[in-house]
């Protein structure tokens, strides 16, 4: 197998684009790739402050390296669940690799936020740990971008990702979602920072085989309390339609994108600020200071940067 563009051995073929490519030429189709997706969509640009959020898996730190290269001078930012020893494990790796690139990190620690770690706060909590543990992340995650003022949050969001969520929103028909699915949303809200996925074109395998060429080491352990993820099933059917039809999963997702403003985007008008924190919500409280509540019988403890001006 020979590399499309230079001749030399190739070490990956990639059957959606019908090509072959040697290391070096693949890492710069991935580069290109995310390049392109960055400009196509109007993700971000060069001056603009960009934080990246970083699990210590695979795709954030490929996301990160990526923009890194690209020369983007991006942030990152990592939340530390309190989860054992899973999430200590996964701090170490950001750390790591962070210190390798002197690269700027920012760590929070749930523990410190609210008081407790995700799994003590799930034992009281009336709700699944998955949920309750994406909630808790995108609020702080949100609420950091905005008192450091980032313009962009961005996340590790790949091809195998997005599609999968495409197409659990159409076996639902959730029209609402499908007008706020797409590689960037933006601001809706001064407070608000836009949200980017720059590897949305990008499969998981692509995004793996770039991690591994470039020698990332990332924190490969599966979160203790996730149950097989309802969006595992539909990133099966994909990859069988990607099997037979090679092609396949690029092309659903970005026809949808481009027949994406047919579909009416009804969510994201009555935005006010939560009577408890002051941060974003569609209702009287948020649902990060009613769980809050329901855990410690008190409203989110008020911190000195919460000003804004950190
Ligand atoms: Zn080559
Ligand atoms: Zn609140």
């Amino acid at each position: 197998m020979k590399c499309k563009k230079c001749g030399n051995k190739a070490v990956i073929k990639l059957r959606a684009h019908r090509i072959a490519l040697c290391r070096e030429d693949f890492l710069s189709f991935v580069l290109n790739r995310v390049q392109q997706t960055i400009k196509r969509y109007k993700l971000f640009v060069a001056k603009e402050r960009v934080v990246v959020a970083v699990s210590g898996g695979k795709d954030s730190l490929t996301l990160f390296d990526i923009l890194q290269r690209l020369g983007y001078p991006v942030e990152g930012f990592h939340i530390d669940l309190g989860i054992d020893g899973f999430s200590n494990r996964a701090r170490e790796a950001v750390e790591v690799f962070f210190a390798k690139r002197e690269a700027p990190l920012h760590i929070r620690f749930l523990r410190e936020e609210v008081g407790a770690g995700m799994r003590e706060i799930a034992s009281q909590v009336r709700r699944p740990l998955c949920s309750l543990c994406g909630l808790m992340r995108r609020y702080i995650m949100n609420r950091f971008a905005w008192e450091k003022r980032f313009s962009a949050l961005a996340t590790g969001h790949n091809l195998d990702d997005e599609g999968a969520a495409l197409l659990g929103n159409l076996m639902r028909w959730q029209i609402g979602y499908l007008a706020r699915q797409a590689p960037v949303l933006p601001a809706i809200y001064p407070r608000l920072a836009k949200k980017a996925k720059p590897l949305a074109l990008l499969s998981e395998r692509e995004v793996l085989a770039y991690c591994i060429l470039r020698a990332i080491e990332y924190h490969d352990e599966q979160c203790p309390y996730a149950k097989g993820a309802t969006s595992r099933s539909n990133k099966e059917a994909l990859n069988l339609l990607e099997y037979y039809s090679p092609g396949s999963k690029i092309r659903f997702y970005q026809e949808f994108l481009k027949h994406q403003g047919i579909f009416p985007d009804s969510a994201s008008h009555d935005l006010r600020e939560c009577s408890m924190c002051g941060f974003l919500t569609n209702r009287e409280t948020c649902q990060f200071c009613e769980i809050l509540e329901q855990y410690t019988g008190s409203p989110v403890p008020v911190r000195d940067s919460e000003t804004g001006k950190g």
